[in-house]
């Protein structure tokens, strides 16, 4: 049966991934982006074909369209962009949740939340499970993405419970491959990018916080295998890879993949940076079958590539290249 389904920040870096698998499965994918931090260079290939049709839209508008399953992405993902005006960031978190719960309310649509292991916050508890009800400062830098995340998992919980909209939770880890931003501030894109232009690679802190990071598609299958459960089931579930690696190690790993002598700085940890993140994954191991597939070598090989083929297709040597101009 082809669906009608709909990718809020489907022009994103996970959100192009999803739509490109939808359309190769053979549904009608409505990609819905404003542009904040999506790059129409991400949906280049699914703007050409049939089944595709992109609304350039603010998620916080009021959405009409008859659609039987919705993805909800959108909203910037890294500390840089999603700090950079902060309440624009909650009013995307609580009030696009609002809109699509409504959407779903009035179409009968299947919705699927993108959450986070910000939820979580500054966890006290390793591995996280769903089961933590997280550390997590209300009045910090990071506030409006973390507590605008769980406040749409509220919202979430409460149209199912109030409307009975069939709505699943899935929390994402720390996520890396092609299609990110080159300018996003992430761990990944910024080493990478450092590595290759034999720039500076700059350590917060001193390297020790740990993060888990899993590679793309093992998280876009990990969506699907939510969406596709035939037991209507809210979740939450993480969703992650649980190699678990000290910020150090990360920019070790780069600097040899890309043959790089690329100094490490220390700089300032930034406030509220999570010391240790990994997800505990049985749940989504039991429930869904789901576990990742792309070790973090793979997963680096790959996206260094992506990175590599960016800055040929911009022209840029290893002098004077800077992230702006290939983000
Ligand atoms: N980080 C770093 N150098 C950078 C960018 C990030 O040391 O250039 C650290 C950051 O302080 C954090 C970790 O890498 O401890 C992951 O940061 P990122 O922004 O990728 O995502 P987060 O997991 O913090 O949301």
């Amino acid at each position: 049966m082809v669906k009608r389904v709909l990718v809020t920040g489907g022009a994103g870096f996970l959100g192009s991934h999803l739509c490109r698998r939808l359309l190769e499965q053979g549904n009608k994918v409505f990609c819905l982006d404003d542009f904040s931090t999506g790059k129409r260079e991400n949906i280049a290939g699914c703007l050409q074909q049939p089944g595709f049709e992109l609304l350039c839209q603010d998620v916080i508008k009021p959405i009409n369209l008859p659609v039987d399953e919705i993805y909800n992405l959108a909203c910037p993902a890294s500390p840089l962009m999603y700090q950079a005006n902060k309440i624009r960031t909650v009013k995307t978190n609580v009030l696009g949740m609002m809109n699509i719960l409504e959407l779903a309310r009035n179409t009968k649509a299947k919705v699927m939340q993108a959450s986070t292991s910000e939820v979580y916050g500054d966890a006290l508890r390793h591995p996280q499970n769903e089961d933590y009800w997280g550390n997590v400062n209300p009045v910090g830098p990071r506030s409006c993405y973390d507590e605008g995340k769980r406040m749409a998992e509220t919202l979430c919980h409460d149209y199912r419970d109030q409307y009975g909209v069939d709505v699943r939770i899935v929390r994402i880890f720390n996520t890396y491959g092609p299609n990110m931003r080159a300018d996003d501030g992430r761990v990944v894109s910024n080493f990478i990018i450092s590595a290759l232009t034999g720039k500076d690679i700059t350590v917060y802190g001193d390297g020790s916080q740990t993060r888990s990071f899993c590679y793309v598609d093992d998280l876009i299958r990990g969506f699907l295998c939510m969406m596709e459960l035939s037991e209507e089931w809210l979740g939450p579930v993480n969703l992650g890879n649980p190699g678990e690696y000290t910020v150090l190690e990360l920019a070790d790993k780069i600097l040899k993949k890309t043959y790089s002598d690329s100094k490490i700085v220390f700089l300032p940890l930034p406030q509220d940076d999570p010391k240790q993140r990994c997800p505990d994954i049985t749940l989504a191991q039991t429930k869904l079958g789901w576990k990742p597939e792309i070790n973090i070598d793979e997963g680096l090989t790959r996206t260094i590539a992506y990175f590599q083929q960016l800055m040929q297709q911009a022209g840029l040597t290893d002098s004077g290249t800077s992230r702006r101009d290939i983000g």
